[in-house]
């Protein structure tokens, strides 16, 4: 079994590449699920309906709900019926986000039972892009949906990643984004097939 998490900021392709992902899988005979974060859950709802601006929590309590959310999350995946298990999203946005008005450490503190990744994919996408895209594509622009905010999310991102990977030995693959969506599948697959996590296929 392999966990594969996506990551990005905000409109960077996280569901659309997620979803081909996980239909390449599928296609070639793997038991896949494809998950994502917040999740469907009730404390997900909670969280989404935070993020749609619709309800209000103080940040300790959003970043409570994000680590409650998450053990919900895990505790609901039955991993080892499938070959590949996908997450839109996981622990790394969480930190990402939350860590610019909560101590990056307590962040962590509270998720040291949550799984870790196999791998994990950031989708690097500049943050006009993406801004263009969600303009473009949805009827709802969420908290953190601004350039600005896009600017400062994507910084903290390769940040934590980096600092992730040299002390945490979290393995993190870097993908252009910016291309397009089926290219982007191509160098997706391309980077798992280099990493050896395509057994099979
Ligand atoms: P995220 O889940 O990261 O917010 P989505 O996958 O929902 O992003 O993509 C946001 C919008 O951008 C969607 O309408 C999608 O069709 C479009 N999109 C995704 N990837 C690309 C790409 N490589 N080129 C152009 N548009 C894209």
């Amino acid at each position: 079994m392999k966990f594969i998490v996506f990551e990005g900021i905000d409109g960077s392709g996280l569901s659309t590449q997620s979803h081909l992902l996980k239909e390449y899988l599928l296609m070639n005979g793997k038991k896949v699920l494809l998950t994502k974060e917040p999740t469907d859950g009730l404390i997900g709802m909670l969280i989404r309906n935070t993020l749609r601006k619709r309800i209000k929590f103080d940040e300790m309590t959003l970043a409570l709900l994000f680590a409650a959310d998450r053990t919900d999350h895990l505790a609901n995946i039955k991993f080892a019926h499938y070959d590949y298990v996908i997450s839109d999203r996981y622990y790394i946005s969480n930190f990402t986000y939350q860590s610019q008005t909560i101590d990056l450490n307590f962040l962590i503190e509270i998720n040291r039972y949550a799984r870790k990744p196999d791998m994990v994919l950031f989708l690097d996408v500049k943050p006009e892009t993406c801004i263009e895209r969600i303009i473009h594509n949805r009827d709802h622009i969420e908290l953190y949906e601004n350039i600005e905010q896009l600017k400062l999310v994507k910084e903290n991102y390769l940040k934590i990643l980096k600092s992730m990977q040299s002390e945490n030995n979290l393995v993190v693959t870097y993908i252009k984004g910016d291309k397009s969506i089926e290219k982007v599948n191509k160098d997706i697959i391309s980077a798992l097939t280099e990493a050896n996590m395509l057994e099979n296929i």
